[in-house]
């Protein structure tokens, strides 16, 4: 992936995509002191791009690091790298880390570092095809206890047991992994939120040692428009035995159906289906009003 043309905004510098490289003695590396954001732009316009950013920087804190661009910075260089890869439609990955000055578990003085790569990444709009529904394993690895990591930053060191859950799924076929909490309790998946539906009700987890995400609350904004009744509570995994609809949502996944979750399985039916065409026509930028408009 780090052969290819286009442009990377790093440091304050736009560089050849080629050319965006960290020594191996960074402190992000070998510590984990990274946290990093995923964003996708739908035609021309990155969606809920300042609550990206506000993430981002709240991550890092959490990380007791502070990156030194404001909001607007970030957001601006957002849209300019962007627009620099001639993307319309494409995910955004900005990436913040402590620098390489000092090696070891103390890292209080190095530097901090931002960069931000934009790529090509289609949404998969063929509903139909999307409404057959993935399927998930039950991942081995368990969400920690936020007394044992940070777990409200969108930290690269909380990936380590994503990308193990993914793996170990991707190997036995499965698109990807339901994990549960330390408590045993219905989690998320490896980078998206969960939600379930039962007799015309939506259940999803309550987000206290997971990522509350930006989709996850859209849907939400967007169930309770439709006037929906939602419930946030802790859902042991065998009542999934008795919940109908299944769907994970994130900034990559979208609104993605799910049809089997280890043992259980799923049918994507009417709610699932018109969240997943909501949030379709919920990204997609909207002209502004004009003040003339507006007063017409
Ligand atoms: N959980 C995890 C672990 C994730 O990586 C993501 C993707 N950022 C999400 C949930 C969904 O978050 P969002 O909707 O903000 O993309």
């Amino acid at each position: 992936f780090d052969q290819r043309d286009g442009v990377i905004w790093f440091d304050g510098e736009m560089v050849a995509w080629a050319d965006a490289k960290l020594h191996v003695l960074t402190h992000g590396l070998h510590y984990a002191s990274a946290v990093f954001e995923g964003e996708r732009a739908y035609g021309g316009r990155i969606f809920k791009l300042d609550e990206h950013t506000r993430r981002l920087r709240a991550s890092a804190e959490i990380l007791g690091f502070d990156i030194p661009y404001s909001v607007e910075d970030i957001n601006r260089a957002c849209e300019e790298v962007l627009a620099a890869n001639h993307l319309v439609d494409g995910y955004v990955r900005p990436i913040a880390w402590r620098g390489s000055e000092m090696m070891g578990v103390s890292a209080q003085h190095n530097s901090i570092h931002l960069a931000i790569a934009a790529w090509e990444w289609p949404s998969y709009f063929d509903p139909a095809q999307r409404l057959k529904g993935i399927r998930l394993d039950l991942a081995q690895w368990r969400r920690p206890d936020p007394a044992t990591a940070p777990a409200k930053s969108k930290a690269a060191g909380l990936y380590m047991i994503c990308t193990l859950s993914k793996h170990a799924a991707e190997r036995k076929g499965y698109a990807d992994a339901l994990m549960l909490d330390w408590r045993g309790y219905v989690a998320e998946a490896t980078g998206a939120n969960v939600f379930f539906v039962k007799d015309g009700v939506i259940h999803t987890p309550t987000p206290d040692c997971f990522l509350d995400g930006i989709t996850r609350r859209t849907v939400i904004d967007l169930a309770r428009r439709r006037g929906y009744e939602l419930i946030e509570r802790h859902i042991m995994p065998e009542e999934m035995n008795d919940l109908s609809e299944c769907f994970i949502c994130g900034t990559a996944a979208e609104v993605t159906p799910v049809s089997e979750i280890g043992p259980y399985g799923f049918v994507p039916g009417e709610i699932t289906k018109t969240l997943m065409e909501d949030y379709l026509a919920e990204v997609q930028p909207r002209a502004e009003m004009s003040p003339m408009a507006a007063s017409a």
